[in-house]
């Protein structure tokens, strides 16, 4: 099922899957759809009309009130654990599939409405979203990946003209993202409890053949499909941890066998370094805090591994050693990535068995002197250490941590200006920090001003380069500006 539309490619694979995984659904339109941002960048990489932006057939598209003929909009199906609670039947209640688009490269991407009315999924929802949580996603996951962290992107945004009805009045709106699938650890779930082996086979093998064509060629492919989903989405968290990512909500609906960063919720980036740190406000016992985002990431993928065991092995026992198996790489391959990353974080190019202290000693003093995480690593890739020494109060601590980090330094095989250089490039000096996303969405939804949006978009696109016109948004929030709460708001 191919169409070549004008000069771009879309097929529609999910559909020839067994009917049970999704549902036909067609989007429910607005009342006076406007633009509120398009990704001209990204519709290029994806090899869409060049005209959509500029045209009103692309902000009806992009509001649900008109799709293109090569549209086939569907809700897919999904069950998850929802903080550790299992819902056997979530699904897109809130989004629509339109299209696989193929890009000029041949790579697939789906190409989802989320906000564009009710689905079968709704649960009594509205199928709706409101302004702001459009607005986190847009910002967030565009941010994330000029970050060079695995995510979905934001193709469109357009608000709709009505009123969304949370615990307040809200402007309501729709994202147009884009992901490499939309297949969830919770879509493995759901497959898996119908019980059916043929069905779960034949998604697998699509899973496979859409993300890890290789495994095929393994000789246990769905073996070889649960290690690569384990190193996908271990290097996926470890490059959170390395930037204070908290996602807020690592429910395994919320995790994508692709291993990108998917649903953007009540996400937000730490800024003074506090292992415990926890946003959401539904996540009152913080199982998804700072710190504990790799081992729930561990705790999803054995609900994955769960999913697949009956195409481990046709005896339970041996499929579940193999599981085990599996599972327990997740460690060693995560700590190896975090490792790697909080290494280059300090310049250090060459491992020693002294990095480990070097990385835990650094942690623990910004822990205990709740030194902000980004702008810390930012002024330690400076020529001077000056301006890093003056955020920890406690002046010995530093100093004797300094003379550690220079000593291992000397046994460096790199230049310390070719060191300040990819320090750099891996220790941003801009990450979407909280107050400004709630700044940008305030005033928007208030005033109607996306003057905030926009300048904020422009100045993540390249968050390793030192821009004087973006110092401004290097800072961490003052005390009076600091949001420590975020909402899902769906
Ligand atoms: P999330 O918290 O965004 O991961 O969503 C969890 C589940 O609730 C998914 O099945 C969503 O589709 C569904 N959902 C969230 N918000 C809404 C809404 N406004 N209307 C209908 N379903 C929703
Ligand atoms: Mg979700």
């Amino acid at each position: 099922m191919s169409a070549t539309t004008d000069s771009f490619n879309v097929e529609h694979s999910y559909q020839q899957l067994p009917a049970s995984l999704f549902t036909h659904c067609q989007p429910t339109p607005v009342a006076a759809p406007e633009w509120l941002a398009f990704n001209q960048p990204l519709a290029d990489e994806l090899g869409l009309p060049s005209t959509y932006h500029a045209s009103d057939a692309g902000l009806q598209l992009f509001a649900g009130n008109a799709l293109a003929d090569w549209c086939k909009p569907l809700a897919q199906a999904y069950a998850g654990h929802q903080f550790a609670n299992y819902v056997p039947r979530l699904g897109d209640g809130r989004a629509l599939l339109l299209a696989e688009v193929i890009n000029p490269q041949g790579q697939r991407y789906d190409l989802q409405l989320k906000g564009a009315g009710p689905t079968p999924f709704s649960r009594g929802g509205d199928g709706r979203s409101p302004l702001g949580p459009v607005m986190r996603e847009y910002l967030l996951s565009e941010a994330m990946h000029a970050l060079g962290v695995p995510t979905t992107r934001a193709l469109a945004a357009v608000s709709s003209g009505e009123i969304v009805l949370r615990d307040e009045s809200l402007p309501g709106a729709i994202l147009t993202r884009v992901a490499k699938s939309h297949i969830r650890i919770g879509t493995f779930q759901y497959v898996a409890s119908l019980a059916d082996q043929a069905q779960l086979t034949e998604f697998a093998d699509y899973a496979i053949a859409r993300h890890y064509p290789h495994c095929s060629k393994q000789p246990q492919p769905y073996r070889a499909l649960l290690e690569a989903v384990i190193a996908a989405q271990a290097a996926t968290v470890a490059h959170w941890m390395s930037l204070g990512f908290i996602h807020g909500v690592m429910n395994t609906d919320n995790m994508s066998i692709s291993g990108e960063t998917i649903d953007y919720g009540p996400c937000a980036f730490m800024e003074a370094y506090d292992e415990k740190t926890v946003f959401s406000a539904i996540d009152r016992r913080g199982r998804y805090a700072y710190c504990n985002q790799p081992p729930i990431a561990l705790w999803n993928l054995t609900r994955f591994a769960e999913a697949l065991l009956p195409l481990l092995h046709h005896a339970q026992s041996e499929a579940i050693a193999l599981a085990t198996v599996a599972l327990d790489k997740f460690s060693t391959v995560y700590d190896a990535a975090y490792r790697q990353r909080m290494m280059a974080k300090l310049g250090i190019t060459q491992a020693e068995k002294e990095d480990e202290q070097l990385i835990g000693s650094l942690l623990l003093l910004m822990q205990q002197q709740r030194v902000d995480f980004t702008l810390f690593f930012r002024q330690l890739s400076q020529e001077n250490c000056a301006a890093a020494a003056d955020l920890c109060s406690n002046s010995a601590d530093w100093k004797s941590w300094y003379a550690n980090w220079q000593s291992c330094l000397s046994r460096q095989a790199i230049t310390n200006e070719q060191r300040v250089i990819a320090m750099q490039q891996v220790n941003p000096a801009l990450i979407p920090r909280n107050h400004l996303v709630q700044q940008a969405i305030t005033q928007a939804t208030q005033q109607g001003d996306l003057s905030l949006f926009n300048q904020l978009q422009q100045a993540w696109l390249q968050p390793f380069v030192d821009k004087p016109a973006y110092q401004v948004f290097s800072h961490p929030a003052t005390a009076e500006q600091q949001v420590n709460r975020t909402f899902c708001g769906t």
